[in-house]
């Protein structure tokens, strides 16, 4: 029997909001124009950096494949190079843009391991500031996510265009 609960209540707009058919990624990367919209800061040859709609912290970003795959073995060497080069690249921007004082980068692969989108493999770049996390996300349903997404974006977007 579990003794300890951690609630997480900002966790409620994702859970439930209402289900998107079909792949979210792949939806983002088919729209003509990036914008705030479908949150695409950048595009490379094989992948692209589109922002979380629910971010775990200001400018939480993903590196995705442009493929729809699902795994690391179904990486060809040209998509696995530059999956980590655009993670790099992002986390360069990032520091420019953001300033956060440092990162949490992963891949969560499996819905057990906590992948939202398991089936669209994708590397998370969460930005993190001294005392970003605190317990009024847990008494007081409240996430602190201090920079607005579209703030995020224009900045992110701009530091990519000035590389
Ligand atoms: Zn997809």
């Amino acid at each position: 029997m579990t003794d300890r609960i951690l609630w997480a209540p900002w966790r409620a707009s994702f859970v439930l909001a209402k289900k998107e058919k079909g792949c979210p990624f792949c939806k983002a990367f088919k729209v003509k124009k990036d914008s705030v919209k479908n949150l695409i800061v950048y595009r490379g040859e094989t992948c692209f950096v589109v922002l979380n709609k629910f971010p775990y912290n200001s400018g939480h970003a993903l590196v995705v494949p442009n493929r729809h795959i699902y795994g690391l073995n179904q990486l060809n060497k040209a998509e696995s190079d530059e999956l980590f080069d655009v993670t790099r690249l992002t986390v360069k921007v990032m520091k420019k843009t953001l300033k956060p004082q440092s990162f949490n980068l992963g891949m969560n692969l499996g819905r057990c391991s906590g992948a939202g989108i398991p089936e669209h493999l994708h590397m998370h770049i969460v930005p993190r500031w001294n005392g970003d996390t605190s317990f009024m996300m847990v008494l007081d349903k409240t996430k602190l996510v201090s920079v607005p997404l579209d703030f995020a974006y224009d900045a992110i977007r701009k530091g990519f265009e000035k590389l």
